[in-house]
């Protein structure tokens, strides 16, 4: 017998069986099991977004409220996070992903907003350059590798497990016995990362390598796991004004199609899709246009 089920006559027994369309209908199963859909719904719940002051991360705030979600902007950003919490009617904690007890505070704030929590998104991060070995003969800085992993992948790790145990305190929200989500920032050059990217993509490679695992281990609390890694989208991270179109147009040229930067929004639809949709789970997404990264 094929796992989950009877196969379907004929079908090889190691072959997983779609049911036939009356097991499935757009009001979910037939036959009395737990409805699928409507979706993960995100009007009238909690979400927290790390990173949420600038970018990427400002964009997602702004998707997840327009979708009725009480969202916590947590960034070390005060102004700007202060600013994109007030336009979108959510709270602003100042917040450092690194620091376990900035992170543990400010889920308290987004578990006692009112609204169940239900999303945790990771977007804070920093950039940061040099090759292991400068053409100088200097090695890489140390300190400066432990900072891109402390921030990029040690605060991933953070908010993920103290907002996971916050959401693990909530009401099942289906017959599923979901309760959240969350969805981890990498990057592509955690996969393919350029000359003088050691640093970060170690820190993204970090990210990615914990999304199957947390998966894994956050079943147990019916929390799902997604890790997005962008290609170049067009945020603050790289500098504004003249200097910067020149360098951000050369980033874009390798894209394939579309032929320019991402947009923050475009991120965020994706997050919401990867929300919204109850059976994605521990998958490592490109988000792109089809670039893939040269050695430089
Ligand atoms: P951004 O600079 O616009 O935003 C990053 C935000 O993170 C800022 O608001 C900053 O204040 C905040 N932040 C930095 N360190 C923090 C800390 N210790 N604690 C809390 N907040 C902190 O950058 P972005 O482009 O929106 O990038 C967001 C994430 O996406 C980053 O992890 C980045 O590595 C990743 N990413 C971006 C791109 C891109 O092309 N923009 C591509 C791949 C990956």
């Amino acid at each position: 017998m094929a796992a989950g089920g009877p196969a379907a006559a004929g079908a090889p027994e190691h072959m997983p069986v779609c049911g036939p369309p009356q097991y499935r209908t757009p009001f979910g199963r037939a036959g009395g099991g737990p409805s699928k859909l409507p979706p993960m719904e995100l009007n009238g719940t909690g979400a927290i977004v790390s990173g949420g002051a600038s970018g990427l991360g400002e964009g997602t705030a702004r998707e997840l409220a327009a979708a009725g979600c009480r969202v916590v902007v947590a960034d070390l950003n005060e102004e700007r996070g202060k600013a994109v919490a007030d336009a979108i009617g959510g709270l602003f904690v100042g917040t450092d992903v690194s620091d376990e007890e900035s992170v543990q505070a400010a889920v308290d704030a987004a578990a006692s907003a009112g609204p169940p929590l239900r999303v945790v998104v990771n977007c804070a991060g920093i950039g940061f350059a040099a090759r292991t070995v400068a053409r100088d003969g200097t090695p890489h800085d140390l300190a400066a590798y432990r900072k891109v992993i402390d921030i990029n992948l040690i605060g991933t790790f953070n908010l993920m497990r103290i907002g996971a145990a916050a959401i693990a305190r909530t009401e099942p929200a289906d017959g599923d016995g979901q309760r959240g989500v969350v969805i981890n920032t990498a990057s592509v050059a955690g996969l393919e990362g350029q000359t003088g990217q050691v640093a970060y993509s170690a820190s993204k490679g970090g990210i990615i390598g914990m999304t199957v695992p947390a998966a894994r281990d956050l079943a147990a609390i019916g929390v799902r796991v997604n890790t997005i890694c962008p290609g170049i989208i067009d945020t603050p991270i790289y500098g504004t004004g003249p200097g910067s179109d020149e360098w951000k147009a050369r980033l874009a040229a390798p894209v394939v199609f579309p032929k320019r930067m991402g947009t923050a929004a475009e991120f965020a639809q994706l997050v919401r899709a990867l929300i919204e949709n109850d059976y994605m789970n521990a998958e490592v997404v490109r988000f792109d246009g089809g670039i893939r990264f040269q050695p430089k």
